[in-house]
């Protein structure tokens, strides 16, 4: 059986812990490879090989830093389909969409190629008397990054590639459940020309975690995963005085109003809904139709489209999703779907207990809609991370902008209308992070930054963008005087400037 080491200091590294973890193929069922997972000995070897490395590759131009990120994203760019097979072999997404997910990281290593522009500082001549003042923007040192399991290609690079682009070294704690791509990312980084030490990769669970958190050189570190997970890495990390940012769970409601175009606002539900399984969290789990006659008019449309999606294996051609991760997750979300249906929600199409001809063992679920869905019904409170929509009935704009204003989770949120004045209300008051306006996953550019509100978010720094840069380094103001502007004498009062 394949077995997935660690990657340290530009080579696999086998650890010592003697703990394992089996890595699925989700299509099929088979455990495909064992993964190693690290404790706190691997952790070390990682840290001792960053630690070694990182002073040079600061000292290093960010210019020719930034050489490093563009061949990385000519090699990935060449290897864009081997990698997605691998990501789907191990995730269970199609084909197609493991190169988007590739793509959207690329994007960010595009955006980290002109980390030179990005980390000029400020300057400011004469701001006291022949005093200069400027700010210089210095790596923090050595990042982690502990990343999900639904997109093992672009968040990892999401935080590797400005933080090595700052001129850092970086440890990253991928999923342990599809841990091949987030190798094979470091391995095309050293073949770019990243010196060896400067992205590390060790693999694990909860151990692993809680060694970077405990590890006295680890300055910053970015999570992405569940909520449960993210506060408690949150918690833990700035107790030790770390710089933490944590990305959590969702439940993002898509407001449909009476005026909206119903087949854009369709195709945009089915995509959103059910792409990738509905492990995205940026996916629409809940739809909002405001007014009876929106509703009816919605659930009519979406019923026949939800029925004939398409589920199967990454390697079949046409469909619409793959499986799910794990048995785990399919047995979490089917009872999900059986709690809904006790508490008295409406299930207008059942994808429970799909049989995938030729693959009985793979993790499949069929697509699964709700009508009828109350905000006080576990199907609306949690993050289901599956294939299935809830249609939330709301009288009024008001109710529906406070039912996606007061969840626990402010990931994202999008409003569908023709109504200008609408939608710019919304997009004002509604109390999430990333809002689209007849967009359904309003997912920024590389070049903004990425994140949510409330207990979608631990922290105050984005991912992506200009608050990365702000994130992976550290401000060092420096204050001037040549002797030639300085007058002799001592000063025994605060300085201030002049009137
Ligand atoms: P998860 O929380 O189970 O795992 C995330 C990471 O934490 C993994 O690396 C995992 O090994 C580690 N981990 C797991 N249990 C741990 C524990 N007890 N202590 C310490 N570390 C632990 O999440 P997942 O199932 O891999 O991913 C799905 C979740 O991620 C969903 O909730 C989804 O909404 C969220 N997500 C959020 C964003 C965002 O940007 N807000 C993006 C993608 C995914």
């Amino acid at each position: 059986m394949r077995s997935i080491q660690h990657f340290i200091h530009g080579k696999p590294f086998a650890g010592s812990s003697g703990q394992f973890a089996d890595v699925f193929n989700p299509a099929t069922g088979e455990v495909q490879a064992r993964v190693a997972l690290a404790g706190a000995a691997e952790l070390q070897a990682a840290v001792d090989s960053a630690k070694s490395a990182q002073g040079d590759w600061a000292a290093t131009n960010p210019q020719r830093r930034a050489r490093v990120m563009a061949k990385f994203v000519a090699l990935l760019n060449a290897n864009l389909r081997e990698l997605a097979e691998l990501m789907s072999r191990e995730h269970g997404k199609t084909v197609g969409d493991s190169i988007g997910d590739l793509q959207r990281g690329l994007e960010v290593a595009e955006f980290a190629t002109g980390v030179a522009h990005l980390l000029k500082g400020e300057f400011t001549e004469g701001a006291g008397p022949g005093i200069d003042m400027y700010c210089l923007r210095q790596p923090v040192g050595i990042g982690a990054g502990i990343t999900p399991f639904n997109f093992p290609g672009m968040i990892p690079m999401w935080m590797f590639a400005p933080a090595i682009a700052c001129g850092n070294a970086f440890i990253l704690k991928p999923s342990e459940r599809d841990p091949s791509v987030p190798v094979r990312l470091a391995e095309l980084m050293l073949e770019a020309g990243l010196p060896p030490g400067i992205l590390n990769v060790v693999h694990g669970g909860k151990d692993a975690v809680d060694a970077i958190l405990a590890h006295p050189d680890i300055a910053a570190v970015s999570f992405v995963g569940s909520t449960p997970i993210a506060s408690y890495v949150y918690a833990q990390g700035a107790a030790g005085g770390k710089r933490v940012q944590c990305f959590g769970g969702a439940k993002n409601h898509a407001i449909i109003m009476p005026d909206a175009d119903m087949e854009v606002t369709v195709d945009a539900m089915i995509g959103a809904g059910y792409g990738s399984a509905g492990e995205r969290c940026m996916a629409i789990s809940v739809a909002v139709p405001v007014g009876e006659e929106t509703a009816n008019r919605l659930v009519a449309a979406l019923k026949p489209r939800v029925e004939n999606l398409k589920v199967g294996p990454y390697t079949a051609e046409n469909i619409d999703f793959g499986p799910l991760v794990t048995k785990a997750a399919r047995d979490k979300i089917t009872g999900l779907v059986d709690g809904g249906v006790a508490q008295g929600a409406s299930l207008v199409v059942d994808g429970r207990g799909l049989a995938m001809q030729g693959y009985e063992n793979g993790f499949y679920m069929g697509a699964c809609l709700f009508d009828h869905v109350k905000p006080s019904m576990d199907i609306y409170k949690t993050e289901i991370f599956g294939p299935v929509l809830s249609v939330v009935r709301a009288k009024n704009f008001e109710e529906a902008l406070s039912l996606a204003s007061d969840h626990e989770y402010g990931n994202g949120t999008a409003i569908f209308t023709r109504d200008g004045d609408a939608a710019r209300d919304f997009a004002s008051r509604v109390q999430v992070g990333m809002v689209g306006i007849n967009v359904p996953i309003p997912t920024p550019l590389a070049y903004y930054s990425f994140g949510g509100w409330k207990r979608s978010m631990f922290g105050d720094l984005n991912q992506h963008g200009t608050d990365s840069i702000r994130f992976w380094t550290r401000t060092k103001t420096v204050t001037a005087r040549w002797p030639s502007g300085i007058k002799a004498g001592a000063e025994f009062s605060i300085p201030v400037i002049s009137r």
